[in-house]
């Protein structure tokens, strides 16, 4: 039943974490291609067509964001990006880029799977559903209506409009820039200090009493990613 696996594209130089990721996949039913060279793993894209590509971007011949940039060029499906710099601009780089989402090292096998299905789930789908119900929110978006603990809550048009872009990205990260310039346009992307104010009103808001736990996850200095699970 080969044909029914998903097909992952591993492009990673560092030989104990591309084993790791291997072996984490294939014990999971993926297939898997692994290529140890920016060079190497865009010839391989074209080839083995993979439904999901898991990018290092500290590679030997190519600098990880020219590689996501030659992917991007022609590839729809998700690319994860792996990282091991601490430095936020690397991912927020690589976001920004048409990345799908990322992956510090180390990260666990629960982690990268998660990931995953996400990235999975929402090149599938197309945009996600129009509806989203996890932890004590149920948020319909065509019918502009979300309720906490089965409760109507009001919501302003510009936290309403937060929501849907979170929604559509759920379980995804979204990026500080990506959200600003989605709400308030291109000129706008450099005043996160808005997020700040209606992130913190909408969790106020959304917080359910039977699932405390938060919603709308802060990614410190990247962006937002709102639960899936
Ligand atoms: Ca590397």
């Amino acid at each position: 039943m080969t044909e029914l696996k998903k097909r992952v594209l591993v492009i990673e130089d560092e030989e104990s974490v591309a084993r790791f990721l291997i072996s984490s996949l294939e014990a999971n039913q993926y297939l898997t291609r692994w290529e140890t060279s920016g060079n190497a793993g865009a010839q391989a894209a074209i080839e083995f067509r993979p439904q999901i590509v898991i990018l290092d971007l500290g590679l030997p011949d190519m600098d990880g964001h020219a590689v996501l940039l030659k992917l991007r060029e022609w590839l729809k499906a998700p690319i994860l990006i792996l990282t091991a710099r601490e430095g936020d601009d690397d991912k927020v780089r690589a976001l920004d880029q048409g990345a799908d989402d990322y992956l510090t090292k180390p990260f666990s096998v629960a982690e990268l799977l998660a990931r995953i299905r996400v990235g999975l789930r929402h090149s599938e789908s197309g945009v996600t559903g129009l509806h989203y119900r996890k932890r004590g929110i149920d948020c319909d978006v065509a019918g502009h209506t979300v309720k906490v603990d089965g409760n109507l809550v009001h919501l302003t048009a510009t936290e309403y409009d937060i929501l849907k872009v979170l929604i559509k990205s759920a379980g995804k990260v979204v990026t500080h820039r990506a959200l600003l310039k989605e709400i308030w346009g291109p000129n706008s992307v450099e005043h996160t200090q808005y997020l700040r104010v209606y992130v913190g009103q909408l969790r106020k808001k959304l917080k359910s009493k039977i699932h405390p736990e938060e919603l709308i996850q802060t990614e410190p200095g990247v962006g937002y990613r709102l639960a899936e699970e």
